[in-house]
């Protein structure tokens, strides 16, 4: 195990920790940073005795470091990670066998959906989608057979908020046996930690913010219950769907910084609401640091800061919504979010398209809506992108 001598909540600071939690320098060579260890196996001196490792799949010291790291971040004491934020879900969901029912929030991101929907129906496992701010509802969503409620807050798209405290106490009420489970992705641990407001697990997909680059895909599930962390890393070797080493190091780099970036992302992101808000042609802005948000008191006390990601509806439908979605120069016309650099994403057409139409419509992803991931690019030159891009494709629609 790497040392965990920066890694205690409590002790030490967030961004310390992100800085040093499982990155003691090398005891063998005192590399300062924790190396790349590019290696499948482990040569031992006998049978009988490892090092802490011996075969990559089951345990890899440069992983070691980013689960240590993540964990930390957290407040949890375990974390494993993944090799995508999906792989990460589906160690959550390796705690259920047939028959287990899973609760979930109605505002989910599309491939949980997918995974919950066409996949874990075939193990036996079934869920119900329940709107779980709505107290009445998600009791009644609740079975003697419920053993996961997963929540997703902000949520994605259109960032509503659950309050995690008060769903999991009436999950609990209802059935002693649920396991919460947070995915954490859009918030990141900087702005909010779900095991300290009463939920049990946390997932992140770190190829968002917590690598924040851009350039990795991979997943963590993390706890601070011993039987659920051993269940999951049970899963992760059992199945094996593991970062290597590379993905493992860059993560563990990107989440260095973690602390300065969202704070960066969420300055820019609340100056982008703003401007948004103070024009005249957008029809709705989403963002939970706006005073116009239905969730914002809900936010300042569950979270410490509002995040990346503003979406919005321009005045004009589909037409101008697209015409302004190929119009911007800084926003990249792409999926994914919590880069450094700013994207911008249709979801109707390119994150919920496997939704029924229907089934967006309930969830409010309307085929002109827009998702905004702002980056940490100059706030001034964002805005300006804006503005132009919004002014062009303002032209191009009749009024
Ligand atoms: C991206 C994302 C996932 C899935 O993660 P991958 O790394 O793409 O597998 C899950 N939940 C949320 C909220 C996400 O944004």
């Amino acid at each position: 195990m790497p040392n965990q001598t920066f890694g205690r909540p409590g002790t030490t600071g967030f961004a310390t920790r992100a800085i040093r939690a499982g990155q003691d320098p090398c005891a063998a060579t005192g590399a300062t940073i924790p190396p790349v260890y590019q290696t499948a196996t482990f040569t031992l001196e006998n049978p009988a005795a490892t090092k802490g490792f011996d075969y990559s799949r089951s345990g890899n010291p440069t992983r070691s470091a980013l689960e240590t790291q993540l964990a930390s971040l957290e407040g949890g004491r375990y974390a494993s990670a993944f090799g995508s934020g999906m792989a990460a879900v589906a160690g959550v969901a390796s705690l259920l066998s047939s028959g287990d029912h899973i609760v979930a929030t109605r505002d989910i991101y599309g491939g949980t959906h997918r995974l919950f929907t066409a996949v874990l129906t075939r193990y036996g496992i079934d869920t119900t989608f329940v709107d779980v701010g709505d107290d009445a509802a998600l009791r009644a969503a609740i079975r003697p057979s419920s053993r996961l409620l997963w929540l997703e807050t902000p949520s994605n798209p259109l960032l509503k908020l659950t309050d995690i405290q008060r769903a999991a106490g009436v999950a609990k009420e209802a059935e002693p046996r649920i396991v919460v489970a947070a995915d954490n992705t859009f918030a990141s641990p900087y702005f909010q930690r779900p095991l300290s407001q009463g939920a049990d697990v946390v997932m992140h997909s770190t190829t968002k913010y917590l690598c924040g680059h851009s350039d990795v895909i991979g997943g963590v599930v993390i706890c601070d219950d011993e039987d659920l962390a051993a269940r999951v890393a049970y899963h992760q070797n059992a199945v094996g769907a593991v970062p290597g080493p590379w993905d493992a190091y860059l993560t563990l780099r990107g989440v260095k910084t973690l602390a300065l970036r969202m704070q960066a992302h969420a300055r820019n992101a609340q100056l982008v609401a703003e401007f948004l808000e103070g024009r005249g042609d957008i029809v709705d802005v989403y963002y939970p640091g706006l005073a116009s948000h239905p969730d914002h008191d809900l936010a300042k006390r569950q979270m410490d800061g509002f995040g990346g990601v503003v979406t919005l509806r321009p005045r004009g439908g589909v037409e101008r919504a697209h015409a302004f979605a190929g119009e911007t120069k800084l926003f990249n016309l792409a999926t994914s979010l919590g880069g450094v650099e700013s994207l911008l994403c249709v979801p109707a057409k390119m994150t919920h398209g496997s939704l029924a139409p229907e089934e967006r419509l309930e969830l409010g992803v309307t085929d002109d809506l827009i998702r905004l991931s702002v980056g940490i690019e100059e706030p001034a030159d964002l805005l300006a992108d804006l503005e132009r891009a919004l002014d062009r494709s303002d032209a191009r629609v009749p009024a």
